[in-house]
């Protein structure tokens, strides 16, 4: 199957109370311990691609041609979304023309007023394209791509504003942040969840930062509309740790542990586990 737009997997999710994982990819290893883990438990996925992962990677064309070859070279039967993670206006217009079936157009840094008019045209654009848009309201805390979030809880009558522009799902800061939660975290404020849940109908809610959140609030969390769960920092740490190991341990120095093969297969393996413990966790295990 070829790449589809986040919209249908997400409504689906949403109707039965579950929520599709998005992972973000680095490299040809991530893209593809994310694919196999999603298939081996027939769950749908996102693929998620910051604007500098994707210019690591040489360019959005790039990451579409390596994502549409390997769903094919890998026989991927599971719906999978390529989505632009945390998006500029010309990021996300670039993306699209790219082949992209996802963005992320992230306006919260601009006044509402600004965010709306720009997100109505990234709206309009994708609308005619087939492909899923998300929106953000109230920025999400800690650094992404060089781009610093407060991490301040968003006004609910702004999310209206923003759900009513016909984007496919929102992100709203409910002082969620990105990276490693500090020792002092106060953790997520699911009364302001609750209040633009009931305020945006049936919206898909995203829920950026999942590294680190409890399990018993993600959990709480998706029966509040979370229906998509970005994580990101938690495939790094355990891609280091597993790589550190077989480094440690002078693997790379016994007979060929030196191809590239070998020495990145622990990382690869660690991010599938990852993704499979999280796909098992947000309960969309089997609803590919
Ligand atoms: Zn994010």
């Amino acid at each position: 199957m070829g790449l589809v737009s986040a919209k249908e997997m997400l409504v689906k999710a949403r109707e039965e109370g579950y929520a599709v994982g998005q992972f973000n990819i680095n490299n040809l290893e991530w893209t593809k311990a994310v694919l196999l883990a999603a298939e081996e438990l027939n769950s749908p996925v996102i693929l998620g691609v910051s604007e500098g992962a994707a210019k690591y990677m040489t360019g959005f064309k790039t990451v579409v041609g390596m994502v549409e070859g390997m769903l094919e070279g890998l026989g991927i039967t599971v719906p999978v979304a390529l989505h632009l993670d945390h998006g500029s206006f010309e990021g996300a217009k670039a993306c699209i023309e790219a082949g992209f079936s996802s963005v992320m157009f992230d306006g919260s840094h601009y006044s509402i007023e600004e965010n709306i008019s720009k997100t109505k045209e990234i709206v309009d654009f994708a609308n005619q394209r087939g492909i899923s848009v998300e929106a953000e309201v109230g920025s999400i805390g800690g650094e992404e791509d060089g781009i610093t979030g407060a991490g301040e809880v968003a006004d609910p009558n702004e999310c209206k504003m923003i759900a009513d522009l016909g984007v496919t799902m929102l992100a709203a800061g409910i002082g969620n942040i990105h990276g490693k939660y500090p020792e002092n975290w106060q953790g997520l404020n699911l009364e302001v969840l609750g209040q633009i849940q009931d305020i945006a109908g049936k919206m898909p809610l995203v829920l950026h930062g999942g590294t680190g959140i409890p399990e018993d609030m993600i959990t709480e969390a998706i029966t509040l509309g979370v229906s998509k769960i970005n994580v990101n920092t938690e495939c790094q740490l355990v891609f280091a740790e597993a790589t550190r190991k077989y480094v440690e341990a002078g693997k790379d120095l016994e007979g060929k542990g030196f191809d590239p093969r070998k020495l990145l297969a622990p990382g690869s393996k660690a991010i599938a586990d990852t993704v499979k413990e999280k796909i098992e966790l947000f309960g969309s295990k089997g609803k590919a």
